[in-house]
C-alpha cells in the first residue's frame, strides 16, 4: 500500500467477501434469466447486424417499459469522455457526459455502463433496459465473479442489477454488441459526439493502478522498440513480418506477442520460422556463407544461389501460382 500517498495513485481495492460473490446469493444463481448477450455473430455480415439493431430499436420503442442506452468513452491527453444517450418510449432522448482522468479504457466503459443501469432502472416505469456498446468484453467483466481489478465497480453494478430484478419479476437487462465499424446510426451519434470533447488537463490528479500499469508497461515497450530498432539489435538478417496492411509488425508482450501466436501451437513450425526470421534455415545462402564448399544453388534450377527472398517470393518449388 502507498500510505504516505507518495505516488499519488488510487490503489485497487477487493471486495471478495461481498455477499454478492457467494455461491447461492451470486446473480448467476438467483437470476440468471434475466441478463442476456446479444453478440456478432461471425456468420453474419455488417449490413445483417445493422438490419438487426434496427428491428430492435422499432420493436423496443413500442414499449413504453424499455430503455436503450448507446455507450461510449473516448480517450484523449488522459482525460476519458463518457457518454450516454437514452431513449425512451416518447422519443426523447436523456444525454449525459462525464470526464474522468488516467483511468484506463476498460474502466472508463464500466463506469458508464454503471451509470446507464444507474439511471434506466431508477425509473419505476423501466422493466427492460438494453444496453448497447462497442465494449462487450467490459460488460461480460461486470459478470466475472473472479478476482481482477475491476471487482468493486463491478459488485456495485451487481449489486445495483440485483436490487432491480428483484422490483419485479419481469425486470431485465440485455447487453448488445455494436462494433464502431458498423457506424450504426445511434452508436455513431454517441462516438461522434465524445470525439468532439478535446479537455486539457489543468490540475495534477490522482492516477488509477490500472492506468499507472499501462503507462509503465507503454513506456517499456516504446524503449523496447526503440532498442529493437535503433541499434540495430535485430541484425541484418532479421526478416520483417508484415501485417494485411503491409505495415511491420512491431514487437508487444500481450497475448503471446505479435508472433508466438500464430505458430507458437506447434515447435517445429516455431523453429522453422524462428529459422526463417533468423535467417538461420539450412538453405543455400547459409551454406554459402558458412560452408562455402557445398552446393547453394536452388533445386528449381532457375536462380543461382538458393536465398531466403528466393524462397518466400520467387521459387516455383515453394510459390505455386
Ligand atoms: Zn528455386
Amino acid at each position: 500500500m502507498d500510505i504516505n500517498n507518495r505516488f499519488n495513485r488510487i490503489f485497487p481495492s477487493f471486495t471478495s467477501l461481498h455477499s454478492g460473490l457467494s455461491p447461492g446469493h451470486r446473480i448467476i444463481d438467483n437470476f440468471s434469466n434475466c441478463f442476456v448477450f446479444n453478440l456478432h455473430s461471425k456468420q453474419k455480415d455488417d449490413k445483417a447486424c445493422t438490419h438487426q439493431l434496427d428491428n430492435m430499436v422499432i420493436e423496443a420503442s413500442s414499449s413504453p417499459s424499455t430503455a436503450i442506452v448507446v455507450t461510449n468513452a473516448s480517450i484523449k491527453n488522459n482525460v476519458a469522455t463518457l457518454i450516454l444517450h437514452t431513449h425512451t418510449h416518447d422519443n426523447s432522448i436523456t444525454k449525459t457526459i462525464h470526464h474522468m482522468v488516467h483511468i484506463t479504457s476498460t474502466k472508463a466503459e464500466l463506469f458508464a455502463m454503471g451509470c446507464s443501469i444507474n439511471q434506466a432502472s431508477n425509473h419505476n416505469s423501466i422493466s427492460k433496459i438494453i444496453i448497447i456498446t462497442d465494449s462487450i468484453h467490459v460488460a461480460r467483466k461486470i459478470f466475472d465473479l473472479s478476482l481482477h481489478p475491476f471487482q468493486v465497480h463491478s459488485v456495485a453494478i451487481l449489486t445495483k442489477l440485483q436490487w432491480f430484478f428483484l422490483q419485479h419479476q419481469n425486470n431485465s437487462i440485455k447487453f448488445w454488441e455494436c462494433s464502431s465499424h458498423l457506424n450504426w446510426s445511434l452508436h455513431k451519434a454517441v462516438n461522434k459526439e465524445t470525439k468532439v470533447f478535446y479537455p486539457t488537463l489543468l490540475f495534477s490528479s490522482k492516477t488509477s493502478w490500472n492506468f499507472s500499469k499501462k503507462s509503465e508497461s507503454d513506456d517499456i515497450l516504446n524503449i523496447w522498440k526503440m532498442t529493437f530498432q535503433a541499434l540495430d539489435l535485430k541484425e541484418k538478417q532479421f526478416l520483417d513480418l508484415l501485417n494485411d496492411n503491409n505495415n511491420i509488425i512491431e514487437p508487444f508482450y500481450a497475448e503471446e506477442g505479435s508472433w508466438l501466436k500464430v505458430f507458437g501451437h506447434s515447435n517445429s513450425l516455431c523453429a522453422c520460422t524462428v529459422h526463417a526470421i533468423t535467417n538461420h534455415a539450412p538453405i543455400g545462402e547459409y551454406r554459402l556463407k558458412f560452408f562455402p564448399r557445398e552446393e547453394f544453388k536452388c533445386l528449381c534450377g532457375s536462380y543461382p544461389i538458393e536465398s531466403r527472398y528466393h524462397i518466400l517470393h520467387e521459387c516455383g518449388r515453394f510459390n505455386r501460382y
